[in-house]
């Protein structure tokens, strides 16, 4: 594996400046590319999976977290709060109560059940300057997160249906948990609310990981303190875990939050909070991936998708006119001309460009490109739009592998 630092700064993804702050990352073109297409996956299976997406602000006042807990059980991990006018402004650890209030906005009804809320959104966290590095240990991120507001009845489903989305979204990234985890309370007395509400939902997540065929540990103390929670696992370079995705089941936030729902009986009930996030935060699942592929993203995730290659200037236009086509089919293109040298030499220092379309003296008459995958692979001679067309769809379908203009039955499954 890599140092996502060392890569991310070589391969122009992302840079910190003192001025700005340490733990406060910026992306560059090439990184932002990366995070766009991410969160445009992963936009596109929660709307598939039934979310609605929502925004919601970055702050809110103290008074919020002090209903929610946080601000007695998590305030070590918060800035300060900001006085504007007599009253107290935080920004957010999370974004569970915000959408709390969103689903509370209105009188619900049963028949509205599961109602799944989406946002990516951003969140921060007051980490002491000691340990920030990279994307990984950041003061400032946006997290993919979504809160199911559902019937206790539909709540394990819901659990289990995230997961397998998780599961889902790791086979188009390429990533492989390290392990799952249930994290559990701890001896400690940060925990909130009835311990036997613990065991039920613990119960119930330990249940759905055994269903599901996977081998998993319990992790004692690793809960969030309002409620257990699945943790998938990964291992960044140095073998050191992180958690990158997670699934909680939350009996606690309604209450605090009064949340309910008028049931078919007509009764006034109380709905429970499944969170999830598919990948946690942007900067952590960027630095996972970068770490992962060594920058040799998957087609759909590379900041470059294809570069073309004139063999001379006299192929200049043919090859710009191609660029313009991969573009205008949403590829990221780019011409690499004479200008910048040999063409082994442009071909070497564009290996992490998964495909790479030569343009000579032959093709360009012939409205041809000579592909040639990153891997080494060439593919025979194929009409400029059918090998664009070719890629685009290989992109569009989120594949790990490269598309190699035959052999369409790739060695991983569609991811959707
Ligand atoms: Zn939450």
């Amino acid at each position: 594996m890599y140092d996502h630092r060392k890569l991310g700064r070589e391969l122009g993804l992302f840079d910190t400046d003192p001025l700005i702050g340490a733990g406060l990352p910026y992306w560059l073109p090439a990184g932002a590319a990366v995070r766009h297409a991410l969160e445009e996956y992963l936009r596109e299976l929660e709307r598939r999976a039934g979310y609605q997406h929502v925004y919601s602000p970055v702050l809110g006042k103290r008074e919020l977290y002090e209903i929610s807990g946080h601000w007695s059980h998590y305030r070590d991990g918060m800035y300060p709060p900001m006085d504007l006018g007599g009253e107290q402004v935080v920004l957010r650890p999370s974004l569970c109560p915000h959408h709390a209030l969103l689903y509370r906005s209105r009188g619900r009804s049963y028949r509205e059940l599961p109602l799944r809320l989406a946002e990516l959104g951003g969140q921060y966290r007051a980490e002491l300057s000691g340990v920030l590095g990279g994307l990984t240990r950041v003061r400032a991120m946006q997290l993919n997160d979504a809160h199911i507001f559902c019937t206790p009845d539909q709540a394990a489903a819901e659990a289990r249906a995230a997961l397998e989305m998780i599961r889902q979204a790791y086979a188009a990234l390429g990533i492989e948990p390290a392990r799952y985890r249930l994290s559990l309370p701890g001896p400690d007395s940060k925990y909130v609310g009835d311990p036997r509400i613990w065991d039920q939902a613990a119960a119930m997540l330990a249940g759905i990981l055994d269903d599901s065929g996977l081998a998993w540990e319990a992790g004692e103390g690793e809960a969030a303190f309002y409620g257990p929670k699945i943790d998938v696992q990964v291992a960044d370079a140095a073998e050191r875990e992180a958690t990158l995705s997670t699934v909680q089941v939350d009996f606690y936030q309604p209450a605090q939050f009064d949340l309910h729902y008028t049931g078919a009986d007509g009764g006034r009930h109380r709905p429970v909070m499944v969170h999830r996030s598919l990948v946690g935060s942007m900067e952590r699942a960027v630095a996972h991936l970068i770490e992962r592929h060594g920058g040799a993203f998957p087609d759909w995730l590379a900041p470059e998708q294809l570069v073309v290659l004139p063999v001379a200037d006299a192929q200049d236009l043919a090859a710009a006119e191609v660029a313009r086509q991969a573009t205008g089919l949403g590829l990221r293109a780019r011409v690499a001309g004479p200008d910048s040298g040999t063409l082994n030499r442009r071909i070497r220092s564009s290996r992490l460009v998964p495909y790479q379309a030569v343009i000579g003296e032959r093709e360009a008459a012939a409205g041809q490109v000579a592909v040639r995958l990153r891997d080494g692979r060439r593919l025979p001679l194929l009409p400029a739009d059918a090998a664009l067309g070719g890629i685009a769809a290989h992109v569009a379908a989120h594949r790990i592998g490269l598309w190699d203009a035959g052999s369409l039955s790739g060695p991983s499954p569609r991811p959707r």
